[in-house]
């Protein structure tokens, strides 16, 4: 602390991502990235982007991108909003929409950045805590809100919300804005875009981190009415007129390009995920239903912070959350073969 510091600085809480390891050759199923690379189309695009044009700025409104993902979800360009990930884009939200009187509701587990983010701009919040099964109880959310948000999947726990439930949520909804932040949608989960037209309160964020295996390229993005997006366009160019650089544009755009690509990586880590949750089963783990790439699973004997430790110290680190209510549960990110099966070994040898 110091003197120096704008006053608010100091009751800041900011959020901690997983670790980013300097270690070679770890097992790295802690913060849910893509064991694949990305499309090699994508990779062919920025290379091509890489010269003297770096000299010059990128387009401020990203509209070669925004049209892009227009056509892909079937919706206009000015329903579409693009930022340096998908945190980015919520944070906007966030301040664009967010600050209201009553209090913002979110799941009591759930993405852990949506709490500093109301701490960064002081909005009030009620966590609703999920049932028993750690699914959202829609019925819970019928109540005087600013806001709704949730991710779909869920985060940590890979629950899904069906379409159906989330119509529910919206019918019984209809004066606040209600954000459904598909980061993990494309593992098992139908987009809750076809229903923008319908509500005119609803904004789906989605991101390139995960399904398209860009989450060193920093690319989100969020679909709703074009009302809502004017508000995140006003927050971002009084904030950053360049949030995604040369690079980024045209690699996000050959990703949304390569269909088959990413289909079939989506598929190999669905395929994955089942054999994981198989293993886990058989060494004495219950796992919670996911539709997301990764687990949230909590051993029958054994403390999870204990794992946790166990595991890294043979080279396979997966995330392990504090918080009262999950503190039994490890979340592993899915991997490609040889990382699943070396989760399998560490786990068998350290149960044994
Ligand atoms: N939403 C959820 C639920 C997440 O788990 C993540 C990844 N930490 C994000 C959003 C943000 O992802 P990114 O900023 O990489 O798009």
């Amino acid at each position: 602390m110091s003197k120096f510091w704008s006053p608010f600085v100091k009751d800041l809480v900011p959020y901690v991502p997983g670790e980013q390891p300097k270690m070679e050759r770890l097992v790295k199923l802690n913060t849910n990235e893509n064991p694949y690379g990305p499309s090699p189309k994508v990779l062919d695009a920025i290379r091509a982007e890489l010269g003297d044009n770096l000299r010059l700025y990128p387009d401020p409104n990203a509209d070669g991108l925004k049209h892009c993902i227009a056509a892909y979800y079937g919706v206009q360009t000015n329903q579409v909003f693009v930022g340096n990930g998908s945190d980015e884009v919520l944070a906007h939200i966030f301040h664009a929409l967010f600050q209201q009187d009553a209090p913002l509701l979110f799941p009591d587990i759930s993405y852990s950045f949506y709490p500093v983010y109301c701490g960064l701009y002081r909005i009030p919040f009620e966590a609703v805590p999920l049932d028993e099964q750690f699914c959202i109880k829609v019925a819970d959310y019928a109540q005087p809100n600013g806001g709704i948000i949730f991710p779909n999947p869920n985060a940590p726990t890979g629950c899904l919300l069906p379409l159906a439930m989330i119509r529910q949520l919206l019918e019984q909804n209809r004066d606040s804005v209600v954000v459904v932040d598909e980061a993990y949608v494309d593992f098992g989960g139908e987009t809750a875009i076809a229903l923008v037209n319908e509500y005119p309160n609803l904004l789906v964020t989605q991101t390139l981190s995960k399904s398209r295996s860009l989450a060193g390229l920093r690319v989100g993005l969020a679909v709703g009415h074009a009302d809502l997006i004017e508000a995140l366009e006003r927050v971002k160019n009084s904030f950053n007129s360049y949030p995604l650089d040369r690079l980024a544009l045209v690699g996000a755009v050959a990703a949304f390009e390569d269909e088959a690509y990413f289909q079939q990586t989506c598929q190999a880590v669905i395929n994955s995920r089942q054999q994981v949750v198989a293993d886990l089963q058989q060494l004495g783990f219950d796992v919670l239903p996911s539709a997301a790439n990764f687990v949230f699973a909590r051993h029958g004997e054994r403390d999870a912070a204990a794992l946790a430790a166990a595991l890294r110290e043979r080279g396979v680190i997966v995330r392990h959350f504090r918080q009262a209510r999950i503190k039994q549960f490890l979340r592993i990110t899915i991997g490609n073969d040889e990382q699943n099966a070396a989760l399998r070994d560490a786990l068998t040898e350290i149960l044994a």
